[in-house]
């Protein structure tokens, strides 16, 4: 991994020097060292600031529709797919945006972390070495196998042919293991919409999912939100809270990449991977789309396809 962060920085001072980029969007240390925070670089001297290890999870695509200026961002290859869908639907200018694609060992589960090892808030140190996560508290290194507590999506991940101008490939091995879903297999419509009363009931209204998506880049003018915005502390209805979560899915349908930057932002743990998963998989089989693959082709739900409609198909 100091091989791969070391090229990492060095790409991102020769960018900044060269003045190719204005603005370098990575990871730094974040509040514990359990949990990197993203960072902006905008002197050649402080990308030695940046990080690249398994708690690096927020995706950094949210952040290019908002800027106004020549950025690089530092994309894990689940995460260049956002690029992509916010290239295609316009919402960044090509031009003005240099992507660092960098082959990944794997994130870690915050919540199989906690799980495994206890609390992270007291660690003072935590770092990959092999295939073990290790976790400093209070001068004891509580040790975990790497393939416990990845995230599930790890397992599955192929990073070949990884969207990005600049490549930063060191060779690092990549986390294997099985997810375990919490779906049975006979999950019926009834069961499904128990699940997700529960868990929306859980749900406190922060817009901490929304915040961290790419795909929901409507800073003002949120339609989910404007119907009727409630804020953390009010007693929701989970019936809202549902409507809440079904029109946002709706609303990010052929165009949510499935990266898991909302279930990961989400202060109790509910799982939108679930929700985003399953729309996901209907957008797959309905219009054959797979988003973040083209950045030319618009998502299909903004496609209006008149000669389609009239032949029935
Ligand atoms: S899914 Fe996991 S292994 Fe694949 S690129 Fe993302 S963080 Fe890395
Ligand atoms: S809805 Fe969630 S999974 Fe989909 S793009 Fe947004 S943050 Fe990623
Ligand atoms: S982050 Fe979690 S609690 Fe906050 S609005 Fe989204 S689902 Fe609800």
């Amino acid at each position: 991994m100091e091989k791969l962060e070391a090229e990492l920085r060095e790409k991102a001072k020769e960018l900044l020097e060269k003045e190719e980029v204005t603005t370098v969007i990575g990871w730094g240390a974040g509040w514990n060292p359990a949990k990197a925070s993203p960072l902006f670089v905008r002197d050649a001297q402080d990308a030695d600031k940046l990080v690249f290890n398994p708690f690096c999870q927020n995706n950094l695509a949210v952040y290019l529709p908002r800027l106004n200026e020549k950025a690089a961002v530092i994309t894990k290859p689940c995460d260049a797919g956002s690029v992509v869908a916010l290239i295609a639907e316009g919402k960044i200018d090509r031009e003005n945006v240099k992507v660092i694609s960098i082959k990944c060992p794997g994130s870690v589960n915050p919540a199989k972390l906690e799980a495994a090892v206890g609390s992270l808030d007291d660690a003072t140190a935590a770092y990959l070495d092999g295939d073990t996560i290790v976790v400093e508290v209070n001068g004891e290194a509580k040790r975990v196998p790497f393939a416990q507590v990845a995230l599930d999506r790890c397992y599955l991940c192929n990073q070949e042919n990884a969207f990005g101008d600049i490549v930063i490939d060191e060779g690092v091995s990549k986390v294997t293991g099985e997810a375990v879903s919490i779906v049975p297999e006979d999950a019926d419509s009834a069961w499904w919409r128990d699940f997700w009363a529960k868990e929306f009931d859980r749900c406190i209204r922060c817009y901490a999912c929304r915040e961290a998506c790419p795909a929901c880049y409507c800073r003002d003018n949120c339609a989910v939100q404007a119907l009727r915005e409630r804020w953390t502390g009010a007693k929701l209805d989970a019936k809202e809270a549902l409507m809440f979560h079904a029109q946002r899915a709706m609303h990010v349908a052929g165009r949510c990449t499935e990266c898991g930057s909302c279930e990961r932002a989400c202060p109790v743990g509910i799982p939108l991977s679930l929700l985003h998963k399953q729309v996901g998989d209907a957008v797959r089989k309905l219009f054959d789309f797979n988003v973040g693959e083209k950045a030319d082709e618009r998502p299909p739900l903004e496609v209006f396809r008149k000669e389609e409609l009239e032949s029935g198909h």
